[in-house]
């Protein structure tokens, strides 16, 4: 297995982390992909686990040196990226790269890696149980969670046949296995 990449992408919701997690714990040879960001930790998240966290000018000055693959403005204000430095810290170990990743984010990865990427999109049956998702995780405000929603429309219309795999997270054991096939395919080509 050679520098290879799973990417993750879905509306904030859909069950990105549930399914990435489950992979995690099952594939040795994958390593999740810790991202840059400036949005403050939420709940016992910690720099260099979930993300590594900086300041909006911290992460600026970075964008500057050109030590991002890729990054966005996720929401205003709120800036996320991946690290060149992240990419080869992984790829040194012999591990296949997770990226769990916003949509756009998503597309660009797959543009940069090619057939060296496998691209799943995460799909929540409908906008209402994303909803319900994100007001029974408990972990954002009500406003932003509707800031979330409003977001997840344009997302899946914009992902519209830019992935390689659709997932619809219904049933999440269901899901779970579709995940592993779909990556154990993927990592044994
Ligand atoms: P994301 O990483 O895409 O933002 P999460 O993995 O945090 O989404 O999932 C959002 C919430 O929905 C979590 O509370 C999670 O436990 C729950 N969830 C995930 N998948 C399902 C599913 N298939 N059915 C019901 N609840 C789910
Ligand atoms: P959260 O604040 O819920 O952790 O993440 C918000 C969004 O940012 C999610 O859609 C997540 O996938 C995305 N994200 C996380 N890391 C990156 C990254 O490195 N680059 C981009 N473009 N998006 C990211």
């Amino acid at each position: 297995m050679k520098n290879k990449v799973v990417i993750f992408s879905a509306p904030s919701g859909a069950g990105k982390s549930t399914i990435v997690g489950h992979l995690l714990g099952i594939h040795p040879e994958l390593e999740f992909s810790i991202s840059a960001t400036s949005r403050a930790p939420r709940g016992q998240e910690k720099h260099g686990v979930e993300y590594y966290f900086y300041t909006a000018d911290q992460f600026r000055q970075m964008i500057e040196e050109d030590k991002f693959v890729e990054y966005e403005e996720v929401y205003s204000g709120s800036f996320y990226g991946t690290l060149r430095s992240e990419v080869e810290r992984i790829w040194a170990k012999g591990h296949a790269i997770v990226f769990d990743i916003d949509v756009q984010g998503g597309v660009n990865l797959k543009r940069i890696f090619g057939d060296q990427a496998l691209s799943v999109f995460i799909q929540a049956p409908s906008v209402d149980i994303l909803r319900e998702r994100l007001i029974g995780r408990g972990t954002d405000t009500e406003e932003a969670i509707e800031r979330r929603v409003a977001k997840a429309a344009s997302e899946m219309e914009f992902a519209s046949g830019k992935f390689d795999y659709v997932l619809i997270n219904d049933d999440l054991s269901t899901a779970k296995t579709e995940a592993e096939k779909v990556v154990s395919d993927f990592l044994k080509k």
